[in-house]
This record gives C-alpha cells, sequence and structure tokens, in this order.
C-alpha cells in the first residue's frame, strides 16, 4: 500500500527520523489557517500517491497564510499523472543546503535488502541513475544481521555526502532502516534528504509502500486508507472479499484463482478483445460469491459482456451455478454472461443453468470458445 507524503513522515516522526513541521488541509481556507499556525514562510505541497509532483507544478512555496490559501486554491484539484489532488501539505519552509537521495527496498533476487544513497538527490533520481550511476551507491544488507553503523557511515562516505554532517546523517540512515524493517515497509525512499543551513538532516519528502502481509502487527495502518479515494467499484469489490482490479476494456471477467484470470485475460486480448476487470473469486467459492462478483460488475458501465471462468478445484461448479441463476433472478443484470464450467460437479454445473434456460446465459465448453464468444458479443453490444 503506497502512502501519501504526509502520511509516510507521520511514521518518520514516530520512528525518530526528523521531519519539517507541518499540516494538511483540503481546502484552501484550510490552508491558510494551517500555515497561520505554522507561522513564517511554507511551502504548499500536492498528496498524491505519484512521484514528480515538484515538476508538475505540485510543489510550491508562499510568503504568508494568504499566499498559501492562493497556492492551496492552484493546486487542490490539479491533475497529476492521472491523480486528482484532493489533500495539500503545507510545511514551514526549509533552508536547504544540501539535496540527497536515500532509499531501502527489497532486492527478491538477491534475497536482501537494498539501500541506495546519492548526494545528486531533488528531482530526477532515474535522469541519474541512467547518466551518471556512479552517484547512486547502492549496497546489500543482510536482512537477518540488519544495517551496522560502520555501513551507514560508509554509505555517507561512499555516496561523498557532507563531511562535516556525516554522524549526523549516517544516524538518520539508521533510523529510515529501523523504519522500514520495524514497519514492515517494501519501500522506504526520501528525495530529498536535506542537510539544512545550520547542519541537520531532515526527511524533506517521503515515498513509503507498506507491505499488506505485516497489517496484523499494525492494526492501525488501516486507518491510512480512509484518506484514499479508492476507486469505487474497488472498495464495494474489497468490502465482499472480492480481488478486483478495474481495468479499461469491455469484457467483465470472473474467474476462480489469480492464475486463471490473468489467462483469462490473455486469452480474451489474443482473440481480439479487452477486459473491463480482473475478478478473482478466489478457492472455494459459493453461490453468494459469484452472485456478488456479478453484482459488483453490474455497477461498471464499461461492461458488455460478462465472462465466467472456472475450473473447480476446491470450488465447486454445481454452487458456481447456483449463483448465476440467483444473480438471474435478483438483480438486473444488463448483459449476456458466457460461462465456462470445468473441474469438480462440472456436469451438474451445466445442468443446472441449461434448466434455468435464460437466454442471457451462453454455455461455453473451453476457455478459448469462451473468450471468443465473449468477444463476439461484446463487439454486437
Ligand atoms: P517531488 O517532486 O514529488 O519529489 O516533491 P518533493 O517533496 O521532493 O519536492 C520537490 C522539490 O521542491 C525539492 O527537491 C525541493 O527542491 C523543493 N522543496 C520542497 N520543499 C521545500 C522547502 O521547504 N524549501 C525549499 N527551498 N524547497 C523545497
Ligand atoms: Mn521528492
Amino acid at each position: 500500500m503506497d502512502l501519501f507524503e504526509y502520511q509516510g513522515k507521520s511514521l518518520f516522526a514516530r520512528m525518530g527520523v526528523p521531519v519539517p513541521q507541518g499540516r494538511i488541509a483540503r481546502t484552501p481556507a484550510e490552508a491558510r489557517a494551517a500555515a497561520g499556525e505554522l507561522g513564517g514562510r511554507v511551502v504548499v505541497k500536492a498528496q498524491v500517491q505519484v512521484g514528480g509532483r515538484g515538476k508538475a507544478g505540485g510543489v510550491k512555496l508562499a510568503a504568508d497564510a494568504g499566499e498559501a490559501e492562493a497556492r492551496a486554491a492552484e493546486i487542490l484539484g490539479m491533475d497529476i499523472k492521472g491523480h486528482t489532488v484532493r489533500i495539500v501539505l503545507i510545511e514551514q519552509v526549509s533552508d536547504i543546503a544540501a539535496e540527497w537521495y536515500v532509499s531501502f527496498t527489497l532486492d527478491r533476487g538477491a534475497k536482501q535488502h537494498l539501500a541506495m544513497v546519492s548526494a545528486k538527490g531533488g528531482m530526477d533520481i532515474e535522469g541519474v541513475a541512467a547518466e551518471d550511476p556512479a552517484a547512486l551507491v547502492k549496497m546489500h544488507i543482510d536482512p537477518v544481521i540488519g544495517l551496522a553503523e560502520w555501513q551507514a557511515r560508509e554509505l555517507v562516505y561512499r555516496a561523498g555526502l557532507d563531511r562535516a554532517s556525516a554522524r549526523a546523517s549516517a544516524a538518520v540512515l539508521l533510523k529510515l532502516y529501523g523504519a522500514f524493517v520495524g514497519l514492515d515497509c517494501d519501500l522506504v525512499e526520501v528525495n530529498p534528504l536535506i542537510l539544512t543551513g545550520s547542519g541537520e538532516v531532515v526527511a524533506l519528502d517521503s515515498k513509503v509502500t507498506l507491505d499488506s502481509n505485516g497489517f496484523f502487527r499494525h492494526p492501525d495502518f488501516e486507518d491510512f486508507r480512509a484518506d484514499f479515494t479508492e476507486d469505487p467499484l474497488e472498495k464495494m469489490a474489497r468490502e465482499r472479499d472480492l480481488n478486483f482490479i478495474k481495468l479499461e476494456g469491455s469484457v467483465g471477467i470472473i474467474g476462480n484463482g489469480a492464475g486463471l484470470v490473468m489467462s483469462t485475460l490473455d486469452v480474451v486480448s489474443l482473440v481480439g478483445g479487452s477486459a473491463a476487470n480482473f475478478l478473482d473469486v478466489g478457492g472455494g467459492a459459493g453461490a453468494d460469491t459469484i452472485r456478488n462478483a456479478l453484482d459488483v460488475l453490474t455497477r461498471d458501465e464499461a461492461v458488455r459482456v460478462v465472462l465466467i471462468n472456472i475450473f473447480g478445484g476446491i470450488t465447486r461448479c454445481d454452487l458456481v451455478a447456483q449463483g448465476i441463476v440467483e444473480a438471474l433472478g435478483s438483480l438486473e443484470l444488463p448483459w449476456p454472461i458466457v460461462v465456462r464450467l470445468d473441474g469438480t460437479n462440472a456436469t451438474a454445473g451445466r445442468a443446472i443453468l441449461a434448466q434455468a434456460a435464460s437466454a442471457s446465459v451462453v454455455p461455453a465448453a473451453t476457455m478459448r470458445e469462451a473468450a471468443e464468444r465473449a468477444v463476439e458479443l461484446a463487439g454486437r453490444a
């Protein structure tokens, strides 16, 4: 789960990483009040779960509360790479003497943590990595041992960060690594980590990706979601324990198991169609689950046809068929449903569908045939 900058910084503060004083605002008036409380010059920063805000005009300085209100009015509602800005972070302006780059990630290939540090921090670290790779210092960290103090110092020296503040920057690296491990993160990136005019080392930005598999250790992390503007369909699906991802096409896809659903997306595109979504009902889905899945798809206006592809293992095809029949009886289904059932109780399932004799259910014997029928029906609709 990708956090907003201010959420990441709240975790940094909790873990002892220095961050600027700041407040969030959802309206220009709130921005004025926040700037007034902070006092003096402030920076107004768009909160979106995507990088490159500075270049896109989403980070602006303001001399006083009145200007903060004006800058917030410009930034709120702005579109940054497809993300609408609904929250701004108002922070006391930092006096920047140097901008550095720091990140901790998982290197799954090496089965180790990876630290990356550069003295060329700021806005375009991808550019630095491409044009001057030596300026981006990398070090693997054994996750069992963790980052030792001497390694933090080595990172600081190899990256060529300021010598006078080396002790302070190494201490911040250790705290950031402590946050990365202690909060079960997939990524902690700070660009820029700054040196201030008075020699302090401060995290001026934060990009934190939490590993949701670790949420049982941090129940409060669920609260972060409250500030996300989630896709309403994805939210509805999550509340019903369905794995759903909205896509761009017109063929609604329901299947059991992520692998089968992904293969179904591939076959649909192979025969010239495009999927409206990924929807995995999981293993052992009953009639209710299928009905719920169809209900979610009725909310998506882009759907022209639905393809249900089930290979029954622990999932029973007769229960899936019952779910389809129940949905036909209780929901307004505006599209045909192509159904391919195979595996456990497939014969019984097909019989249930045949008995229902609904004109909107189109049986298919194979995944390929199902995809072809669905794409043809989507084109006709
Ligand atoms: P990003 O573009 O999304 O990575 O946003 P950042 O939070 O990293 O901000 C981009 C740039 O804005 C930074 O590299 C700084 O140069 C500048 N900036 C952000 N906050 C301040 C501040 O408090 N003072 C000054 N002088 N510049 C800032
Ligand atoms: Mn940044």
